[in-house]
């Protein structure tokens, strides 16, 4: 099988980062304890990106909005065992090199951001409750109170699934409706949010640019060639693993 990943464009300007979605071909890249098909699969995704996986750091994802602030003595925490990752977070942050921040999905959108002016780095897992819960707003106000100006972020919102296949129950639609009129519709008397448009303005609304944030079009049901997605494949689908780090001086 070709293996193959995807970086994103506004961050491949900066050879100081390290970044990359993986795709179907790497394997799965999550684990509920530990697993050693999936230690090696993200073994051989790291190598890929030229890092070790005892460098990475990996959020426990509860579908939340707290940001971790994490350092290098956080290295491989969660990389082997999942009990070990860094827990009630769905978000990370550091302005550490050689600590390299992932977070898994299979639908949900993968955040990534870079302040090249502070050098600090920043990943999120946002999933619809953790779009409703606002991580996208928590992890730019972390930056911020880390030093960064919004405006001086790049950001990328990787893979995730398009509004097409995102169907909800109407709890959920007049949820989004409430914050992002124009990312609900009503087609044949079914709901569907559109995840990346309300990640993007809630981005936006935290002060992100426009400019700066880039939103992959890839859609893990769409392309499910590549992508692995918990809608078609249940809990046995095979999860991309989203990394972002910063090379050592
Ligand atoms: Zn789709």
């Amino acid at each position: 099988m070709e293996v193959d990943f995807i970086k994103f464009s506004n961050l491949n300007e900066f050879p100081e980062i390290v970044q990359g979605v993986s795709t179907r071909g790497f394997g799965n890249m999550k684990m509920l304890v530990s697993d050693s098909k999936v230690i090696k699969n993200r073994e051989n995704f790291t190598k890929a990106l030229g890092i070790d996986l005892g460098s990475v750091v990996v959020t426990e994802n509860v579908h939340g909005n707290k940001v971790a602030v994490v350092t290098k003595a956080d290295a491989g925490r969660g990389a082997f065992n999942h009990l070990e990752s860094i827990q009630g977070v769905d978000a990370l942050i550091t302005r550490d090199s050689n600590v390299n921040l992932m977070v898994t999905v299979a639908d949900c959108l993968p955040v990534v951001a870079y302040d090249p002016i502070t050098r600090t780095i920043g990943i999120a897992h946002a999933g619809w409750k953790g779009i409703l819960a606002g991580v996208g707003t928590a992890l730019v106000n972390e930056f911020k109170a880390m030093g960064s100006r919004p405006d001086n972020l790049v950001v990328g919102i990787g893979p995730g699934i398009c509004q097409k296949h995102f169907i909800v129950k109407n709890d959920v639609l007049s949820k989004f409706k409430d914050i992002y009129p124009k990312a609900t519709f009503i087609r044949n008397k079914d709901g569907y949010v559109d995840l990346k448009i309300c990640l993007a303005e809630q981005l936006m609304k935290a002060g992100v640019t426009k400019n700066n944030l880039e939103v992959a079009a890839e859609c893990t049901v769409c392309n499910n060639y590549y992508f692995g997605s918990y809608r078609v494949e249940g809990e046995h689908t095979v999860y991309q693993a989203v990394i972002i780090g910063l090379k050592e001086k």
